[in-house]
């Protein structure tokens, strides 16, 4: 059987049957994973400790295994040559494997055993609630997919914070209204630090590693130091369930300078590695929530994320592609800033948000839709350019969740596919959810002139830019509105200006008269 590095998980259906005397298993680091995307550093370290952490674990429990490290000298550095060293080294009557979730990684599999004529047996992944037989029927005959209502089903079927008459808990679906705060103007006081798990011998030499070989790549390991083993993985989850949950729901979309990790649980790369089952982890909040120490506004928040979207926007995934990453529904057509793999701008919220994200492979959802995802979807940047950016950066990522994260949630690129609504902001939104703006030389209120902060630019920028396509919807019908009262003047400042921001790459112009943008010097 071949695993694949994000199938960490000795019970996937791909083991069912295994037979110790008979069958072998193979694992194979490739440097293709971490080129055909610009990967950082803590993604790449990430994906090969957590692996020769399972591959150890394997071996403890005698299974045969062919390993194949990055650094041997006969690696292809391809998912597919590796699966075809193992197939001519070891004659297997058949290749098992667990679906993979990358739409590429089926192909390249299915393309290499087709090839070479061997048997290629592909088994569901269990590790999702929904198959995507189940998302394709959800799916048939409704005019508009939506998550609220894919939610609910799930809700329903898998009995997740129901009362005893089988109705939500607490009477309503979906707090979402609840979990909107921001921190006081002292910002947030005594936020629990994540439970930190430092690199053993086994990650100290993947990190020693990846600084060698991957040493143009963006990031810093320093600081690394993200659960590698399904036990560890575990134990980030008690962690956060007893001392970040209570006040998840509440923060969840807040925002803070020099704080990453706030109330978020750091639990997707876990999940997505498989370290972590999405059930336990359902489980784990609901019986906080039912042991009276989460409130349901939190609980639910929470669950919805991985119930709801997790889950969702796979489902969107594999009834869509190959087309899905495709489309460019808002026609963009600009270059990503170059700030984004340096933060080098002057820009505090980008300079913050993409500053952690290089250092620590790391960025909760509202810093990823509503900093760097806004700016690139005002901005207009090819919808291909800022998805190999989220698929290289973040130690989570993994396509089939980061493409309809980002081309259809944060992008809009799919026309509205996934999202009822482009998610757009002026600085303003930014200014509330934390206190970026405060150590900005931009003002978020407003939109032209020098200190005009680049975001509330943009904003009525794309207003006016989409103004056609907007005015079809009636969710934005207020902002089209206001955007419908600005004077001819006004319209011709903001496009002037924004006009001037493209011009320079992304980097707002330097102010009449004085020195380049701090990025560009
Ligand atoms: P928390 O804030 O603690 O949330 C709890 C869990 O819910 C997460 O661990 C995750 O498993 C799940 N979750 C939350 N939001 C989403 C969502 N929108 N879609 C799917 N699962 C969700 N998530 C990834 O796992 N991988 C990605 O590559 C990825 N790329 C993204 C790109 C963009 C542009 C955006 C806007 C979001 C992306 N997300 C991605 C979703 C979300 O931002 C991350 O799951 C979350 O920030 C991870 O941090 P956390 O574990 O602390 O999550
Ligand atoms: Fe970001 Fe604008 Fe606030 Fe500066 S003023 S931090 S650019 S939102």
């Amino acid at each position: 059987m071949f695993v694949l590095g994000d199938q960490l998980n000795g019970d996937a259906s791909a083991f069912d049957g295994f037979e110790a005397a008979r069958d072998g298993v193979g694992l194979a680091e490739v440097a293709g994973e971490s080129e055909h995307i610009m990967s950082t550093k803590p993604r790449t370290a990430l994906f090969l400790a957590a692996m020769r952490h399972f591959a150890a674990d394997l071996r403890a429990r005698g299974r045969m295994l062919d390993y194949a490290l990055l650094d041997e000298p006969d690696n292809t550095q391809t998912l597919g040559g590796e699966l075809e060293r193992l197939v001519r080294r070891r004659r297997p009557a058949k290749v098992i494997i667990t679906e993979p979730g990358d739409y590429r990684v089926r192909r390249e599999l299915e393309d290499t055993a087709g090839r070479l004529g061997v048997p290629l047996e592909i088994r569901p992944d269990r590790h999702f609630l929904c198959s995507g037989e189940e998302f394709a029927r959800h799916a048939a005959g409704r005019k508009q997919l939506r998550m609220e209502y894919f939610y609910r089903e799930l809700r329903r079927r898998h009995r997740v914070l129901l009362d005893a008459a089988g109705e939500p808990e607490g009477g309503q679906w979906n707090f979402d209204h609840d979990n909107r705060g921001s921190f006081a103007r002292g910002g947030p006081e005594g936020v629990p630090a994540p439970l930190a798990f430092p690199p053993d011998p086994l990650t100290a030499g993947v990190i020693a590693l990846v600084n060698r070989r991957f040493a143009q790549h963006p990031g810093d390991l320093a600081a690394f130091d993200w659960p590698v083993t399904r036990g560890q993985a575990l134990e980030a989850l008690r962690d956060f369930i007893v001392h970040r949950l209570p006040e998840f729901g509440r923060f969840q979309d807040a925002m803070w300078t020099n704080e990453p990790w706030l109330y978020h649980s750091r639990l997707a790369a876990a999940l997505n590695l498989k370290l972590l089952d999405p059930r336990e982890v359902i489980a784990a909040a609901e019986a906080a929530y039912r042991a009276g120490n989460v409130p349901l506004a939190g609980a639910e928040g929470f669950i919805r994320q991985i119930l709801g979207w997790r889950e969702y926007v796979r489902g969107i995934y594999w009834l869509q592609m190959p087309d899905y990453a495709e489309g460019n529904a808002l026609g963009a057509k600009e270059a990503l800033p170059a700030f984004y793999w340096t933060g080098g701008t002057e820009m505090a919220c980008l300079r913050d948000a993409i500053g952690q994200t290089l250092r620590l492979g790391y960025a909760h959802h509202i810093q990823r839709l509503m900093v760097t995802g806004l700016y690139a979807l005002l901005l207009g940047v090819r919808p291909k350019e800022i998805c190999a950016w989220y698929l290289g950066v973040y130690v989570d990522a993994v396509e089939w969740v980061e493409l309809p994260n980002t081309h259809g949630m944060s992008q809009y690129a799919d026309g509205g596919l996934l999202a009822s609504k482009p998610y757009i902001a002026s600085g303003a939104y930014i200014e509330r959810m934390g206190n970026a703006c405060r150590g900005c030389r931009f003002d978020p209120a407003q939109r032209d002139g020098d200190a005009a902060c680049p975001f509330t630019t943009l904003y009525w920028d794309f207003l006016l830019r989409h103004e056609r396509r907007l005015a079809a919807n009636p969710r934005m019908a207020l902002q089209v509105k206001n955007a419908a009262r600005l004077s001819p003047q006004d319209r011709a400042a903001v496009q002037a200006r924004a006009g001037a921001i493209r011009a320079n790459g992304g980097f707002p112009p330097p102010p009449e008269g004085g020195q380049l943008g701090f990025g560009l010097g």
